[in-house]
């Protein structure tokens, strides 16, 4: 079966407003006539005027995280109201970074996504083993439990409006990637949990994303395995010249 390619930049804690909308309006011009879907992930004080870049275009916008309470006593947490409001499309759950440096775990996760899915988003829903976990062989169980306690609730309705990005802990930022081989296996035991948990049909239209250190030079490699339906890019999408050459691969 066909899936649509996914390409996202997690601009991560970079870039002030002017650095933003400079390279947003880079690659509107770059991107107006690929191919794929692509989405831009921006900082959140940087999401109001990257919004009004990217209105209009064929570039989604995401947020890196969002409270798991709607509005409230939450100093410091941004909610899902408040990014709607933004023009705001998708949320990135469960990033590494997230999980690792605050400790989110796994049900704070489930949380925020089953919230933001009853508020329309669309979530990228970010799974992974660290360095130790690989070595000791618990890579595909780790990320099943990711997925498993991630999407618990979620309805077959809201499952449309989720996208998996597999992204191997020990890869992010630090030039290792997973060899295609490797990613496409985890990407095709994470296709059977989901069929496990939302039957074969659901399984198959799931895109699931890659992340780790994708770069010009080894992203269509990645992306010509069969399990493999696009990117989440972090370093590499600060600069037009290196995200683009990824986004249209
Ligand atoms: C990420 O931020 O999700 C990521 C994969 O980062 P990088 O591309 O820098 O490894």
């Amino acid at each position: 079966m066909s899936r649509n390619y996914y390409v996202a930049a997690n601009w991560k804690m970079h870039k002030t407003r002017s650095e933003a909308v400079s390279l947003a309006k880079e690659l509107v011009s770059a991107l107006k006539d690929g191919k794929h879907k692509y989405l831009i992930v921006p900082g959140f004080t940087l999401l109001e005027s990257v919004s009004a870049v990217l209105k209009g275009t064929n570039i989604r916008l995401g947020a890196q995280n969002c409270a798991f309470e709607e509005q409230g006593a939450h100093t410091g947490e941004v909610s899902v109201l408040q990014l709607k409001d933004l023009g705001v499309q998708t949320v990135i759950l469960g990033h590494s970074e997230r999980r690792h440096i605050y400790h989110e775990d796994n049900a704070l996760i489930n949380k925020k996504l089953r919230l933001a899915l009853s508020h329309g988003f669309e979530v990228i829903l970010c799974v992974g083993e660290l360095l130790e976990e690989r070595e000791s062989g618990k890579a595909e169980t780790v990320c099943e439990t990711q997925i498993t306690e991630g999407l618990k609730g979620v309805s077959a309705d809201e499952l449309k409006n989720v996208v998996v990005a597999y992204e191997p802990v020990w890869a992010i930022g630090t030039g290792k990637t997973a060899t295609p081989e490797d990613a496409d296996a985890i990407h095709a035991y994470i296709r059977k949990v989901i069929e496990k948990l939302f039957g074969g049909a659901a399984a198959q239209k799931m895109i699931i994303q890659y992340g780790g250190s994708v770069k010009p030079d080894n992203a269509a490699t990645l992306m010509a395995k069969e399990n493999i339906d696009g990117a989440l890019v972090g370093g590499a999408s600060l600069k037009a010249e290196s995200f683009v050459p990824i986004a249209k691969f």
